[in-house]
């Protein structure tokens, strides 16, 4: 049972359409612990013992290639299936390194499935596999706007400039207003409107990011740096615009409730 369970993990099963999916390290062909079998990832195919956690990225954990579309029914589906495997209190876990590793393992487990079951979360942490790093990128944007002498702020996405002018402005004049004790309803109501339309604008992020999800699943595996780095940055900027988006939202509201 447990070696017809690993066998389907890793052909891939997660994944329909993946057929080179599976990235072993070479710690995961090492002998098992317990019977000396050539060992599988999580647990050794002969014995099905659990094996000490190798140090892969969440998507090898899952037996996936680094796709972006992912049948998340199905990786629920795994996911359950290994906790119950994976379980540290399983009784018949005599060995007191195994119940540790069943712990590591789990904890492991736990986190892959909550990084990849989520679509931002996946596609980041995708870009971090790839070298983007992400935190690195706000952070410098921050330091360029402080170094200019401007309020800590993110860089405006470009197709926002206009709207976010108009609306800062009205923001402030709502802001003055309310300081003194009034607010014009007009004012207030086109506020409302506009933070409505950048609620749309961030559900409509979803879309497109999916677009760039299917550009980079068909990159071919020989595809040139130039060529994944065109998709990476494009996942970049969707990025960055969504959050700046869902700061600006942010923001809107304070003013209106405040
Ligand atoms: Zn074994």
């Amino acid at each position: 049972m447990a070696s017809v369970f690993v066998a389907n993990l890793f052909m891939g099963n997660v994944e329909s359409n993946t057929s080179s999916s599976l990235t072993m390290t070479g710690d995961a062909t090492a002998t098992c612990w317990s019977c000396g079998t050539m060992r599988a990832v999580h647990f050794c195919s002969a014995c099905g013992k659990v094996q000490p956690p190798v140090p892969v990225d969440y998507f090898t954990f899952f037996g996936l290639s680094r796709k972006l579309n992912l049948n998340t029914a199905l990786l629920e589906r795994e996911f359950y299936e290994l906790s119950r495997k994976l379980h540290p209190d399983l009784c018949a876990r005599a060995d007191k390194r195994e119940q540790e590793w069943s712990l590591e393992q789990s904890s492991l487990l736990n986190d892959a499935y909550r990084t990849l079951k989520d679509p931002i979360k996946r596609t980041e942490y995708l870009l971090r596999l790839e070298g983007v790093e992400l935190e690195e990128q706000s952070k410098a944007a921050t330091e360029k706007a402080r170094a200019a002498g401007e309020i800590k702020k993110q860089v405006v996405p470009p197709d926002l400039l206009e709207e976010v002018f108009e609306l800062n402005m009205q923001l402030e004049e709502l802001r003055a207003q309310k300081k003194l004790g009034e607010d014009d309803p007009a004012l207030v109501e086109e506020i409302g409107r506009q933070k409505l339309e950048l609620e749309e604008k961030y559900e409509s992020l979803s879309e497109e990011l999916k677009k760039y999800w299917d550009e980079w699943d068909r990159l071919p595996g020989n595809a040139t740096e130039e060529g994944r780095r065109k998709v990476r940055d494009k996942m970049v900027d969707l990025l960055n615009r969504r959050s700046y988006i869902r700061n600006l939202v942010r923001d809107v509201s304070e003013v209106l409730e405040g």
